[in-house]
């Protein structure tokens, strides 16, 4: 079973700062962590490969220093890791992103199943994943909390819902994004972190994997940030207590103070 396991860095911390100008994010200075969803979808591509066999390739769209999460991936167990990287890629949007991390992985030759993570925790979209799928034109499955079976050339999956779950199977080669229930992460071991650590990470510029130079980069992108702001946070409620009569008339003048009913 070959598994392709996509990945993305993302800043460790939720007090990530937005440059008022350009609407990015600021990231310097800011440690940089496996997106946490993204640690199941290597853990479960773990799983898979102890039982079936096979290949565990992990690959990530970033700036130079992704490649330290991909190192973060093979001490974890992963055989390989490639850094699709380029200044041309800059400021793409989740449909060109989708594209390049596309493009990046028909590069690496023939694959069973790819897996991605639910969302990352900075871009939040959760897009990625199935626009990969659309742009290989293979199926896909998101939300998955379990693999029940999967063999050469099926998987069958139970895929979380807001209540329940449903069972689906799919033809493979195919994709799937996991939720944090389909498995506990494991720690790096020792011996994976010294292999992490000399391991080499091909890096694949937009040539190498025939990206379309109008496909990718901010030009190449549909969506553009107009304005990006922190909304106002609302206040928090106030609990009051005290005898019947006496909440209710607190009750009253809220009301009135609100000015909802004069
Ligand atoms: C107009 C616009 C401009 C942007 N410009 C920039 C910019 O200049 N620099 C910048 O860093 N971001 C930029 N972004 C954000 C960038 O497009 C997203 O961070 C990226 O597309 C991933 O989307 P997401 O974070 O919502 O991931 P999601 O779709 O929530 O991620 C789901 C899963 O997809 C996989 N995945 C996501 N991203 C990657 C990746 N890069 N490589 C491999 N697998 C991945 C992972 O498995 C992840 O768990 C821009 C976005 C827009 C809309």
């Amino acid at each position: 079973m070959n598994i392709i396991v996509c990945i993305k860095q993302v800043p460790g911390t939720t007090q990530v700062k937005i440059n008022p100008e350009t609407g990015t994010l600021i990231r310097d200075g800011v440690e940089a962590v496996v997106n946490p969803f993204d640690e199941y979808a290597i853990e479960e591509a773990l799983r898979i490969k102890e039982k079936a066999g096979g290949t565990v390739k992990i690959i990530t769209m970033g700036p130079p220093q992704a490649d330290t999460a991909l190192k973060t991936a093979i001490s974890m167990g992963a055989d390989e890791g490639y850094l699709v990287s380029d200044r041309a890629l800059a400021g793409s949007d989740t449909w060109a992103t989708s594209y390049a991390v596309s493009r990046g992985i028909a590069s690496l030759g023939g694959f069973d199943l790819i897996i991605c993570g639910k969302q990352a925790i900075d871009g939040d979209t959760a897009q990625v994943g199935p626009g990969v799928a659309e742009m290989l034109d293979i199926p896909f499955v998101a939300w998955v909390r379990k693999i029940e079976e999967i063999s050469e050339g099926s998987i069958r999956v139970e895929r979380m819902m807001e209540e329940g779950y449903e069972v689906i199977e799919m033809p493979l080669p195919g994709l799937i994004t996991v939720v944090k229930e389909i498995n506990e992460p494991r720690l790096a071991s020792l011996k994976g972190k010294m292999r992490a650590k000399k391991a080499h990470i091909p890096v694949l510029t937009a040539e190498q994997i025939k990206a379309e130079p109008e496909k990718v980069g901010l030009k190449g992108s549909p969506t553009q940030v107009l304005r990006s702001f922190v909304p106002e946070r609302k206040k928090s409620g106030e609990k009051i207590s005290g005898e019947i009569s006496e909440l209710v008339e607190k009750m009253k003048s809220t009301i009135m103070d609100l000015g909802i009913v004069k």
